[in-house]
């Protein structure tokens, strides 16, 4: 049997411990939820202050210029193009991710014109298949599911663009981009994949799968605060030929000649549509300093060895308990997150984080934990699962409090 003393011993021989003191993480608490909001930066509020006061505050309109608030969704896009296998000049920050998704998926199916269907993964991020549904009934296409396992089974010569989420948000199913990347190109479909769970947490490797298009939320394991604004990214081969459907000034090959028709930037600039939230882009500019010097393949093995841990110590302690898993067994196939299903899934996650342990609950019956490497400890995932089944044991859920739903779960 694993003990916390042996927990323990591996946080205390972890080469990545000391990421955790790149976080503001309140004493006492385990976090579990960086895959849904990744704790605040050190350094953040801080930058905050000083955009606020000082750029905000005296610089007022100069610090478009003087502060490089222009260029940020440029800059900030380049340095997440180093975490996503991407050339700097292939990722720009703008708006939210649903928002991302309309606008390149829009301009995928204007690229293979004589294509009639998109298809999107059978159990991705809702928004994902909301937004696929609606740009198909807008454009005239077909929509359809698949099962991103078995890509090429789906994906025929009809085929215009394939959307998916390339670790699921429920299962924490990693997919293999490659395979699907591959599949479509050899029928002359586009994808478009979706980083929300995976960029940050791993190694992502758009240009060597041969991907065409990508978006993703800063939010989550790339810790840029509440709402921050997403990122786009598109191929260079794309550039020249694609067009945003949402054309606006930012886009504007000379925004400050406010002349009379629209044409388009050089580049994935084209895709900017209008201002950007400075406030929110700042600190998501900020917030990716913290991984400065980390290895992601480090960054990754540590995920690895911490879902391990979970699936051991789950097996041995929680599945007598009514707790069965719902992620791969697999490491491969695992992004950073463990999820369990149970019958009383919401009021044991109410419980939990009344003990200062914060997972989030995923209908119909998941409990899922984020375990991302950066701030997670070994002795995290023990005390986790020590609590769990004591919850279940002592019947701790059962109570007004816990059963009774929350709009956010
Ligand atoms: C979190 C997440 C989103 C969020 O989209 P927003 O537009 O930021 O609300 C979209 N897709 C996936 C797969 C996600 O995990």
């Amino acid at each position: 049997m694993t003990t916390r003393e042996a927990c323990q011993a591996r946080d205390a021989n972890d080469p990545l411990a000391h990421l955790r003191a790149r976080f503001v993480l309140p004493d006492g608490e385990i976090y579990l939820d960086g895959n849904s909001l990744g704790p605040l930066g050190v350094n953040v509020a801080a930058r905050m202050a000083r955009a606020v006061e000082n750029e905000w505050g005296r610089g007022l309109i100069r610090s478009w210029n003087a502060a490089g608030w222009y260029e940020a969704s440029r800059r900030v896009g380049g340095r997440i193009a180093a975490l996503i296998g991407a050339e700097r000049d292939e990722v720009i920050v703008a708006d939210s991710t649903s928002v991302n998704l309309f606008k390149l998926l829009v301009a995928a199916l204007r690229l293979n014109p004589a294509r009639h269907k998109v298809l999107v993964a059978t159990d991705d991020f809702p928004t994902d298949r909301y937004v696929a549904a609606g740009v198909a009934a807008m454009t005239g296409a077909a929509f359809a599911t698949f099962d991103p396992g078995e890509p090429e089974i789906a994906i025929d010569r009809d085929t215009a663009a394939v959307v998916l989420t390339q670790v699921n948000y429920k299962s924490g199913r990693l997919y293999d981009m490659k395979r699907i990347a591959g599949a479509a190109q050899a029928k002359g479909a586009l994808t478009l994949f979706d980083l929300s769970h995976s960029a940050g947490a791993m190694k992502v490797e758009l240009n060597r799968c041969g991907a065409d298009f990508a978006v993703g939320c800063t939010y989550k394991y790339l810790n840029g605060g509440p709402g921050a604004p997403a990122y786009l990214f598109a191929a260079a081969r794309h550039h020249a030929a694609m067009r945003n459907p949402i054309e606006g000034w930012f886009g504007h090959a000379e925004p400050f000649a406010f002349s009379e028709g629209f044409v388009p930037a050089n580049g994935i600039v084209r895709m900017l549509s209008g201002t950007p939230p400075m406030l929110s882009l700042l600190a998501l500019e900020e917030a990716l300093s913290a991984f400065d010097g980390v290895d992601l393949g480090a960054l990754r093995d540590k995920s690895l060895a911490l879902t391990e841990l979970f699936v051991a110590l789950a097996d041995e302690r929680l599945a007598p308990l009514g707790f069965t898993l719902a992620s791969p067994r697999d490491g491969a196939s695992r992004g950073a997150q463990a999820s369990l299903a149970h019958e009383h899934g919401y009021a044991i996650m109410q419980a939990l984080i009344a003990r200062g342990i914060t997972g989030d609950f995923r209908a119909p019956d998941l409990v899922r934990f984020g375990l991302v490497p950066m701030t997670v400890r070994f002795v995290d995932v023990f005390d986790t699962i020590v609590a769990l089944a004591d919850i279940v044991k002592a019947r701790a859920w059962d109570k007004p409090e816990f059963t009774t739903r929350k709009v956010v779960t």
